[in-house]
């Protein structure tokens, strides 16, 4: 048998351990068990997927963070007597066996029960007892136990399983219809008295059984008091924590993230580049973190020297001679839209009021696509402070010119066409320019700021393309590094007390450990890295809609068209929030711990960019999060609609050649 060890490692650390399972005797004893041993043969290359699988007679071995997440919340410790109901191909009993002193499991397939029993004997684990039979009414000659854990889902608590709990026991177990099951923890205060907490929303098959379902899904007759109530939807729950948001031009909309404003940096996500909601009630809440909180950085997901333009014009700074006008690239109307152009208008009558330059708003850019504008831009920089140096840099960007328009093609040239590579070149440029900092900045700090994070991105840019032909995740690794590179250099350049605002998509802001980004494909992000960066002082926040429009194109470097988003599907985190009913709010998931924890079983969640593809939405644009765990907060928005592109009928006769958007 080929060797797993490697696989069950990366399994409890991508699907366990960075979910947020914490207990040190979990994790070992997940590292211990060899999962391949309890699926289905000609199933073991499967054994460490991110999912439950058939093991016959119409059951599953659940999937591994389920079996992990059950396990921690059951408190099982060792020296302690279990039961398990349920117990399938006999892995989570396995699990359980390597931490406990006893382990007592149930199953009711004979043949699933033989099959489990040949494994624990193969694999010398002697503390399992196992027997056929209906587990729902418990082991009572073995009772009591420390934990009870029940892999299959209930139409309510068996009372017979609560009283086989000692006291100071843990009872966890499914409850609810096959589509709406909840995890309950239930903990034995005292003889009468019982503690119960919802813990997830989970899909398990059926407990058949006298407290349980008859076969055909029906309850059984025993099965609980009439009337017991299983909780509310979840749903129910997210409706009673939102704070409904009054109209986004509503002056009171954006003071409920007051309770953000002490934070370095608030990022503010999106879940699709071309929403109009999105910009401006990212827009709202900026102004008002800006104008009565001291943030002074606005950072967004654009190129630096793009949104150098705009700074330069916000800030009432010259304009740069000779410079392109910003925004030319594709996707235009990620930033060429009426909403950024107003919210670009009101940054600058803003700024006018403020006499302080320190005190004055910027808005930069965090990305790393417009290469030659960067390289532009040093060299213009250069030539007004040091000319001789403006040759030399000339010479090292020089390497880079054949493939100025077409980056993309540049990494397969090098790698495949032996073209000369221009690292050391633009490397060399980046170190002296930094340097000879104290020199350059006494002439002007602010222009030396921006030659030196355009030299910097030349630098990451040309590592990003090289890299970017392999494929895998580290050229998406690289960007987000330089975009929070970037955060961390804007500031310091503005001072120990400086604020951020960020706003860049929900895949770049949202923690990508728990999401598919970072569990299965090795993927990181600006969230992530000021979650590790700054701790608590961080604060991500997520947006998301049902349906609506968004302006997006069918492919890379298409036109903008303007597209219907589809209803939310029924399996996604954005479908339970349209189920509450209230149009817009502001969901903290901090604050309701029940909430929290029902939550952060994995769902799917939307995520658009530039591209929709409605047609393979599933495919294309849906990915597994856990969003009480990837984000601090949630901005709903049930219905939105695409932003509007700024057109010819934009243009401003009589605008300073500067205006970024007059051209
Ligand atoms: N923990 C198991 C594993 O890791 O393989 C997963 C088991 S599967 C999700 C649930 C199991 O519960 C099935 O094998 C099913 O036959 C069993 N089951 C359902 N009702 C039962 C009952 N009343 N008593 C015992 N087993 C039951």
């Amino acid at each position: 048998m080929p060797d797993f060890s490697y696989a069950r490692e990366r399994m409890v650390e991508m699907q366990i351990a960075r979910r947020g399972v914490r207990d040190a005797f979990v994790l070992d004893a997940m590292r211990r068990v060899p999962r391949e041993a309890f699926v289905e043969p000609g199933f073991e290359e499967f054994a460490y997927e991110d999912s439950p699988l058939p093991i016959g007679e119409g059951q599953t071995i659940s999937q591994p963070y389920v079996v992990a997440f059950m396990i921690e919340a059951a408190e099982v410790k060792p020296g302690e007597r279990v039961l398990e109901v349920g117990a399938g191909s006999g892995y989570a009993a396995a699990v359980m066996s390597r931490i406990a002193g006893k382990v007592y499991a149930i199953e009711r397939h004979e043949a699933l029960a033989k099959a489990a029993q040949r494994r624990f004997e193969e694999l010398g684990y002697d503390n399992i007892e196992l027997r056929v039979g209906d587990g729902s009414r418990g082991w009572p000659e073995a009772a009591p136990f420390d934990a009870i854990l029940v892999a299959a889902g209930a139409p309510g608590v068996p009372e017979a399983l609560k009283e086989r709990l000692a006291i100071g026991g843990r009872l966890v177990i499914p409850v609810g219809e096959e589509a709406s099951q909840t995890l309950l923890r239930i903990t034995r205060k005292g003889a009468a008295s019982y503690e119960e907490e919802s813990l997830a929303g989970v899909a398990f098959v059926p407990l058949i059984g006298e407290q349980g379902w008859v076969e055909d899904g029906r309850r059984s007759a025993s099965n609980h008091l009439p009337g017991q109530s299983r909780g509310r939807t979840l749903p129910e729950m997210i409706a009673a924590a939102a704070e409904p948001l009054p109209a986004i031009d509503d002056p009171a909309f954006a003071e409920p993230f007051d309770r953000f404003a002490n934070r370095r940096v608030v990022l503010l996500g999106e879940a699709s580049h071309g929403t109009s909601e999105f910009y401006r009630a990212r827009a709202a809440i900026a102004r008002r973190l800006i104008e009565r909180h001291g943030f002074t950085i606005l950072a967004v997901e654009a190129d630096w020297p793009d949104a150098a333009a705009i700074d330069r014009y916000v800030r009432h700074r010259p304009a740069r001679k000779r410079a392109e006008p910003p925004f030319q690239r594709f996707p235009t109307w990620m930033w060429r839209n009426t909403d950024v152009a107003a919210f670009v208008d009101w940054l600058r009558a803003r700024n006018e009021n403020v006499p302080e330059p320190e005190r004055r708003a910027g808005f930069y850019g965090l990305d790393i696509y417009n290469m030659s504008g960067s390289i532009a831009a040093v060299l213009d920089y250069l030539d007004k402070v040091d000319p001789e140096a403006a040759r030399v840099a000339r010479e090292r960007y020089g390497c880079l010119t054949p493939w100025q328009r077409e980056p993309s093609t540049y990494g397969r040239a090098v790698l495949t066409g032996g073209y000369r590579k221009c690292e050391q070149a633009v490397i060399e440029q980046c170190q002296e320019l930094l340097r000879r900092r104290l020199e350059y900045a006494a002439q002007d700090g602010e222009s030396f700021l921006d030659a030196a994070q355009n030299a910097r991105l030349v630098a990451s840019a040309e590592r990003y393309y090289r890299i970017m032909y392999y494929g895998g995740p580290d050229s998406w690794n690289l960007r987000d590094t330089h975009m929070f590179e970037t955060l961390e250099h804007l500031l310091e350049a503005r001072g120990p007390g400086s604020k951020a605002i960020v706003w860049a998509h929900n895949s770049h802001i949202g923690d990508a450990r728990y999401t598919d980004m970072g569990v299965m494909r090795e993927e990181l992000n600006i969230g992530q890295l000021c979650r590790e960066r700054f701790g608590g002082e961080a604060a991500l926040i997520g947006f998301g809609t049902h349906t609506g429009t968004v302006a997006a194109a069918s492919d890379w470097d298409g036109d903008m068209e303007v597209k219907r988003v589809r209803p939310s599907r029924p399996d996604s985190y954005e479908r339970l929030c349209h189920d509450t009913g209230v149009p817009s709010f502001l969901l903290d998931l901090n604050r309701d711990q029940a909430l929290r924890r029902r939550l952060l079983e994995p769902r799917l969640e939307r995520f658009i960019g530039v591209i929709y593809r409605p047609e393979s939405e599933l495919m294309s644009h849906y990915a597994e999060a856990s969003l009480p765990q990837q984000f601090d907060a949630y901005v709903w928005f049930d219905a939105t609609a695409a932003v509007t592109p700024l057109g010819p009928e934009h243009a401003r006769p009589g605008a300073p050649e500067t205006y970024p958007f007059g051209l």
